[in-house]
């Protein structure tokens, strides 16, 4: 195993089950690679483990090798191998775990939604930390990501901390708490971790039921720092209504708990560079945009060469992301002599059949359409040549898409929620300094609310070109580099640090 170079400033590694843009399902897969490269940028160690999964992005992965060393690690009572793979992906270093147990872990042509997820993901988790031990590695701060890793802070503190892996800090950070990883609290042994122990009211045990056990709030009891994706999110989350049944728990460790606006990767996502687009442009020369919007119309059978407004949409289709919002906004755009262009696809499968059924009833529709997929060439395209971009969410806990829309010169039309309402400032809102102000807002989650966001950027665009045509340009400008976010992200890992380093030297 490789062995860790030294250098002044934090060595943080980050466990994960998502990475940019080898194995992304959503945003998660942004972060750890946005929020990396920044912090590598500020003069950070950052490495990165992540599952082998069949169905990654091989090509986007540089110098892929396998270790020499097999790896053994524990679960359900005996030692299992594992093949430790190295590469680099966006100049990160990576390693890659992939488990020679007989069920194949991450063998199944996709990321999440197999049965046995939990078995998996705890597998993961254990396996991870074992590497770390094993390659004698001493991270400042080891940072973990939703509950598909929220393992690793119980299994550092009970199980590799006393084994010597005792250098570091645990950060976890929690990208949507609708996702808590519960299970039978028997389930928690396989890993190694003690049930009896652990499944109490202030430990793992759910909050909701005494025979299950919930990864989520484990990370939050057992980590140092806890964070999640958004100021006003964090906020949502610890009140009964937003806290998916952990609100008491981040009450009660509500020091240590953050709420940090995510950034997003501005090299990946530049209109001036950008290879997926048809023309390149920038702010100040927007008829590149013009140009990528009539080059989209022509690829997907829109009739161009009219002064339409087109709005897109880019998500998973899940009920978080407001879908009868999103099945009213398309019908209302046509009403209101826009085009609508959709990318998405939906795990939920009588969600996919419902936006199928809609998109074969504008299959040859010269106004609408939706392509019912993953596509991330597509994606680019869509921000490039849409003028408003919907978020229509019920809960976000930061949203990417309003800022890459941004970023491209596509007016958001979102719902104040999250991180929404931390990142998009509506253009009537007299409250809001002016500067600030960058698209459409809208509170209560029902059609009229929706309606209302686009009747307004809809009169916008077709009545006041020109003063469009400044919008676009002033969002284009907004900073939402992960700068600003790393630097905060730095702040908490090294206050907690020194903490742990005066509280060594105090004993
Ligand atoms: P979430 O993490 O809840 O899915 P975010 O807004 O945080 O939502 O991140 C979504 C990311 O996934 C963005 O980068 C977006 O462009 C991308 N994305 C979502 N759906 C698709 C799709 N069907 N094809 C390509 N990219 C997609």
């Amino acid at each position: 195993l490789t062995s860790s170079p030294k250098r002044s400033g934090l060595y943080v590694i980050h466990i994960a089950a998502e990475m940019a843009p080898v194995a992304k399902v959503g945003g998660l897969g942004d972060v750890i690679t946005g929020l990396s490269k920044a912090l590598q940028s500020r003069g950070h160690l950052v490495e990165i483990v992540l599952p082998k999964y069949d169905c990654m992005e091989y090509s986007r992965i540089k110098d892929l090798r396998l270790l020499d060393a097999v790896l053994e690690s524990y679960f359900d009572g005996r030692l299992f191998k594992n093949k430790i793979w190295v590469g680099t992906v966006e100049g990160l270093p990576v390693y890659f775990i992939e488990p020679l147990h007989p069920d194949k872990f991450f063998w199944r042509a996709q990321y999440y939604g197999e049965h046995d997820d939990f078995r998996r993901f705890s597998y993961f988790s254990r396996a991870a930390l074992e590497l770390l031990t094993r390659a004698g590695k001493r991270p400042d701060i080891i940072h973990c990501h939703d509950w598909q890793t929220a393992f690793i802070a119980p299994l550092y503190w009970d199980l590799y901390y006393p084994k010597g892996l005792n250098s570091a800090r645990i950060c976890f950070t929690c990208h949507n708490f609708e996702y808590q990883g519960t299970a039978p609290a028997s389930d928690l042994g396989s890993c190694g971790l003690d049930v009896d122990q652990l499944n109490r009211q202030d430990r793992l045990q759910d909050n909701s039921s005494h025979e299950r056990i919930n990864a989520v709030k484990g990370a939050v009891v057992f980590s140092n720092i806890v964070t999640t994706v958004s100021p006003t999110y964090a906020q949502e989350v610890r009140r009964a209504e937003g806290g998916h049944g952990l609100h008491s728990t981040l009450n009660f460790h509500s020091k240590k708990f953050f709420g940090i606006l995510n950034g997003i990767d501005t090299e990946v996502w530049n209109p001036a560079t950008d290879s997926f687009i048809k023309v390149q442009y920038n702010a100040n020369d927007l008829q590149g945009k013009a140009e990528n919007k009539d080059a989209l119309r022509r690829h997907l059978g829109l009739s161009s060469n009219v002064r339409k407004p087109l709005v897109g949409c880019i998500t998973r289709l899940v009920p978080q992301k407001g879908i009868h919002l999103i099945r009213y906004a398309i019908y209302r755009t046509l009403e209101l002599g826009g085009q609508f262009v959709l990318l998405g696809s939906s795990p939920v499968p009588h969600i996919q059949r419902e936006f199928e059924d809609i998109a074969n009833h504008f299959q040859s529709h010269d106004q609408i359409r939706l392509v019912l997929a993953y596509d991330e060439s597509l994606s680019h395209w869509i921000y490039a040549g849409s003028d408003m971009f919907i978020i229509p969410s019920i809960f976000e806990p930061c949203g990417l898409t309003q800022m890459i829309a941004m970023r491209y010169g596509s007016i958001p039309i979102v719902r104040k929620t999250g991180g929404l309402n931390d990142s998009v400032f509506d253009v009537d809102d007299e409250r809001t300094p002016t500067e600030l102000q960058n698209g459409y807002t809208f509170l209560t989650p029902d059609e009229q609310g929706m309606n209302s966001a686009l009747e307004r950027a809809f009169s916008h665009y077709l009545n006041n070109p020109s003063s469009w045509k400044q919008l676009v340009q002033k969002v284009m400008d907004v900073d939402f580099s992960w700068e600003t976010s790393a630097a905060q992200y730095e702040e908490l890992y090294s206050k907690s640090v020194a903490r742990a380093k005066a509280a060594a030297a105090g004993r």
